[in-house]
């Protein structure tokens, strides 16, 4: 099993021509609303990519909410650990205009109020193969459960998004970090991806860093290097491309796959998800994965 601990949004999506300036209203031409957060996000992709995982966080207590646990309960997400709470869930304002460009406003709600792994979460979290985190979450939360899962000697995977300063107290207990390129040089203070992964392995003991079209590049401490290319894929919509690729990777790790066949899958689930729309609508199951692969 893997358990993620994170953040469940409704992002809102309005499609414009030219996104308004202040104080101008502007007529949008499309408007959806689509299950989101990265935790949310992460909990499906995997387990879509055939693992059993448990999704442990908050929604309000509002329609939002309510659609957000239907939505990972169909996907086959395990959702007894996530809370309702008083006040409205975590939303994602998301203005896309017709160059694919966006303005993003999240405002954290439900997630906002989660100060930790509760007793009930930890004991999830130990019994799991893999844990699954990222940061939008308060950071005080993340920190106390990546030490719950390195104090039952299960691996941490940390998505840190979005970017911020990292204590050393949350990298001393995470075991594989995950960060695309501009997190990676927000994390280190230094840019180009060799140099980047050489800095974070002074902090963590396992790095991957996504590099979009051009694929990932992998290091651990042990000396270990690995570059991947990206799938040959036709984008549609990049939109939770790292989170499936995380999710994907976590599942094809906690199987016992080596990281160079974890990598693979992991980059066949994301360049899957890139020729489709949407978030958690775009994330391939296991048998399209395995497909993908063989074809
Ligand atoms: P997002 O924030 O949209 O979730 P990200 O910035 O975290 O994405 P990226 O580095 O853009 O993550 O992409 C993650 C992985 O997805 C890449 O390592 C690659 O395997 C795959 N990927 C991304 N874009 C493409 C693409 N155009 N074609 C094929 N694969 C892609």
């Amino acid at each position: 099993m893997i358990s993620v601990f994170g953040s469940a949004n409704m992002d809102l999506v309005a499609y414009v021509s030219k996104a308004p300036k202040r104080g101008e209203t502007v007529t949008g031409h499309r408007f959806r609303t689509i299950p989101g957060g990265k935790g949310a996000n992460q909990a499906i992709a995997a387990a879509r990519a055939g693992a059993q995982v448990a999704f442990l966080g908050a929604v309000g207590d509002d329609g939002f909410g309510a659609e957000m646990r239907v939505t990972l309960a169909e996907a086959g997400v395990d959702v007894r650990g996530l809370r309702q709470v008083p006040g409205p869930s975590g939303i994602a304002h998301i203005v896309v205009d017709d160059e694919g460009g966006n303005s993003i406003v999240v405002v954290p709600g439900a997630n906002g109020t989660v100060t930790g792994p509760s007793p009930d979460d930890l004991a999830v979290i130990a019994a799991s193969q893999a844990l699954l985190l990222q940061l939008e979450l308060p950071l005080e939360a993340v920190v106390k459960a990546a030490e719950g899962a390195r104090a039952a000697g299960v691996p941490v995977f940390l998505t840190p998004a979005p970017a911020q300063p990292l204590p050393g107290e949350l990298l001393d207990a995470v075991t594989t970090i995950v960060p695309n390129e501009h997190e990676a040089a927000a994390i280190t203070g230094v840019s180009g991806a060799d140099t980047a992964l050489d800095a974070l392995l002074e902090r963590v003991e396992e790095a991957v860093i996504t590099l979009g079209s051009e694929g990932a590049l992998h290091g651990s401490r042990s000396g270990q290097r690995l570059r991947v290319p990206a799938v040959p894929a036709k984008a549609v919509d990049t939109t939770a491309a790292g989170d499936t690729f995380v999710g994907a990777l976590a599942v094809a790790r906690s199987e016992g796959r080596a990281m160079a066949d974890a990598l693979s899958f992991a980059s066949a689930a994301a360049a899957l998800s890139v020729q489709r729309e949407g978030a958690s609508t775009s994330m391939p199951a296991r048998q399209e994965i395995e497909e993908f692969l063989a074809s």
